[in-house]
């Protein structure tokens, strides 16, 4: 069996990783523009995940810092603790490096004799020479030809990443603030260092200006530096169909989110479980992965995601409108309903493992 890959970001690889350890060759195809590597990209990525990852992809302990906590304030509450997730007892997300991420992968499958590494090639009959095809790149032709009909949602946001160094501190728990310009969190990566992304409404632009807010809403670190800020525009999108013929969509491309809750990777890697079973099924059965395949995945996994870019576009659009008009009801009770620990366990699970559970 033999499968390609469209595109070589951070979902191209882990799919690849994934395929490779299921003993299926995979060809990763990309372009040769020349992508600079940013070092201020952090991912948090949920504990049912990481598990999977160690287990059925590569095993990234070494490289992830785990956290066990997530507290959550809102300008609206003058600062107060809207909610809290979470114990001392056990952690309940890792962050890692993006680059990091990419590197040990990468570095993994070169060793491997089931991948190959390539530039885009004219004259591939994709249908003829792979079973499968899973694309991941937004400038490709095929995406422009096949995966063009999308739910889009547009934020007008952008958000500015960093990383922060300060003093040693016991560093566990991760924070996020409903700031009035947008959603900021606080996401240690070590005691040393800390990761920062600050989603920020109106196109408020300004390394200044995003330094100095940093600095206004930090009250826990003793800051020694503020890296390079780097930027990003906020669209959200879902595709309207996930695959022509024996072409499934994948990663970013099939489903984009707004980062506020930490999630758009992490439904990247339900999708590769969920590919990883209905794929593991066919081996079992001695049937050939084709058409079909595309097919099983999209019934199993559309609805679900779905339902979860709506919820996170629905989080954004609640606290948008609570700092529109100026009114803290909202927040007011999900600070009541989180006293509930059942809801509270609810929402952990959700963040955990998707609607899976
Ligand atoms: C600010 C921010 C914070 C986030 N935080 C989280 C989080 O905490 N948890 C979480 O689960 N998700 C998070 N996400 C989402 C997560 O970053 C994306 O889901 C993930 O990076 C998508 O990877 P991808 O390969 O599908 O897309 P991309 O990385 O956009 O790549 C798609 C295609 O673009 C091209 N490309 C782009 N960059 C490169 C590159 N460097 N090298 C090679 N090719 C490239 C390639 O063709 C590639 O296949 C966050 C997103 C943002 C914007």
């Amino acid at each position: 069996m033999r499968v390609c890959i469209l595109g070589s970001g951070l979902s191209s690889l882990t799919l690849a990783k994934s395929l490779v350890n299921q003993k299926i060759y995979v060809d990763v195809l990309y372009s040769k523009k020349i992508y600079p590597v940013n070092k201020t990209r952090t991912i948090g990525i949920s504990k049912s995940n990481i598990e999977f990852f160690n287990e059925k992809i590569i095993n990234i302990e070494k490289i992830i810092y785990k956290l066990n906590k997530i507290e959550i304030y809102s300008d609206n509450l003058e600062k107060q603790k809207l909610v809290s997730f979470g114990n001392n007892s056990d952690y309940l997300f890792s962050i890692v490096k993006n680059h990091k991420l990419q590197e040990i992968l990468q570095k993994n499958l070169f060793k491997n004799k089931y991948f190959k590494k390539t530039n885009y090639k004219a004259n591939i009959n994709y249908s003829k020479d792979y079973d499968l095809v899973f694309i991941t790149d937004y400038n490709h032709p095929i995406t422009k030809k096949y995966f063009n009909k999308k739910i889009e949602k547009k934020y007008n946001s952008v958000a500015y990443t960093t990383i922060i160094k300060h003093n040693k501190i016991s560093n566990n728990i991760a924070v996020q603030i409903f700031t009035k310009n947008g959603p900021l969190a606080f996401l240690p990566i070590s005691e040393y260092e800390t990761s920062v992304v600050y989603s920020i409404n109106n196109y408020l632009k300004g390394e200044i200006e995003i330094n100095k807010l940093i600095n206004n809403y930090n009250v826990k670190y003793n800051l020694k530096k503020i890296n390079k800020i780097h930027s990003f525009e906020l669209k959200g999108l879902s595709l309207r169909s996930y695959f022509h013929k024996n072409i499934l969509a994948f990663g970013d491309l099939l489903h984009r989110i707004h980062p506020l809750a930490g999630q758009g990777f992490n439904m990247t890697i339900r999708d590769i479980k969920i590919l990883n079973n209905l794929i593991q099924n066919k081996i079992d059965l001695g049937l050939p992965l084709d058409s079909k395949l595309n097919t099983e995945f999209e019934k199993n996994q559309k609805h679900k995601n779905y339902i979860f870019f709506s919820a996170i576009d629905l989080i954004h659009e609640f606290f948008n409108l609570e700092r529109k008009t100026k009114n803290n009801f909202l927040s007011k009770s999900i600070q009541y309903f989180n006293k509930n620990s059942s809801i509270n366990k609810t929402f952990i699970k959700i963040a955990d493992k998707g609607l899976l559970f």
